[in-house]
């Protein structure tokens, strides 16, 4: 199957970069196609502009969205966003691997999202939800957390599902993604070398069967 990691952290010795490159290897050695966005070594610029385009629509006010819906009819879009529009397209899986920072993706991955994910292309009119552009594709977060599992509760910082809602529902599931249980390890300065080294070792056994398990149902908080 094929496989993008998008990956947002700038320091390779960090847990972050032991889960990227440990998918990367258990990946690649079963037999998968492995592409890779590793957002910081590409100094991947996340800030959303007119560089996004080759081509202008209104040259005198840019509404970004207005842009991206010709540029996708134009063929228009910036080399370095079409390169990674390109593996989103071609990925059967992609696998975000991040560090929660303020309740969020880091600035950079996020900016990844604002620049590649756009009207016209990745979703338009109709074309969202059960309906999306990338149906049949998987999409799965695999993170790490400063703050312990027990703060994970409605009556602290609020269940990570809640947190993970507007990357779960909001982008992924919206552009037709079906999402996989997010792969989280909690409090990781805490942790012993020991128990991290474990957590390795469990995200590549996770890795080995991944393309059997379910998706799971992005909550809709509105619901509770
Ligand atoms: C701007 C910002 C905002 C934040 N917001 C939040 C927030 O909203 N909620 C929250 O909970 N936390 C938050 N944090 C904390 C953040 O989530 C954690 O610092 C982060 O998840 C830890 O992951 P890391 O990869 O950076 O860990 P690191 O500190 O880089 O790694 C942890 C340890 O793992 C070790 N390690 C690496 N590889 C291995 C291996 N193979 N075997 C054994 N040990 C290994 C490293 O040497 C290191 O000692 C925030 C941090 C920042 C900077």
């Amino acid at each position: 199957m094929k496989i993008l990691i998008v990956y947002a952290h700038p320091e390779p010795q960090s847990m972050n970069g032991t889960m990227f490159s440990s998918a990367v290897n258990a990946l690649t050695n079963a037999g998968h196609e492995v592409k890779v966005s590793d957002l910081y070594a590409m100094r991947f610029n996340p800030v959303s502009d007119r560089t996004n385009f080759t081509t202008v629509n209104n040259p005198t006010f840019f509404k970004q969205q207005a842009e991206e819906v010709y540029a996708s009819q134009m063929n228009g879009f910036a080399d370095f966003i079409e390169d990674e529009q390109q593996k989103v397209e071609w990925c059967d899986l992609m696998i975000w691997q991040f560090p929660l920072w303020w309740f969020s993706v880091p600035a950079i991955l996020k900016g990844w999202v604002d620049r590649v994910f756009t009207m016209g292309r990745f979703y338009k009119n109709g074309r969202i939800y059960e309906n999306g552009i990338f149906r049949g594709k998987r999409a799965l977060l695999s993170l790490t957390t400063g703050g312990p599992e027990a703060n994970y509760i409605k009556e602290r910082y609020g269940t990570l599902e809640t947190i993970l809602h507007p990357l779960q529902r909001g982008i992924l599931e919206f552009t037709g993604f079906s999402v996989l249980q997010p792969h989280v390890i909690y409090g990781t300065e805490k942790q012993s070398t020991e128990k991290l080294a474990l957590e390795a070792e469990a995200w590549k056994a996770r890795l080995k069967d991944i393309f059997n398990e379910e998706p799971i149902m992005a909550i809709n908080i509105e619901q509770g």
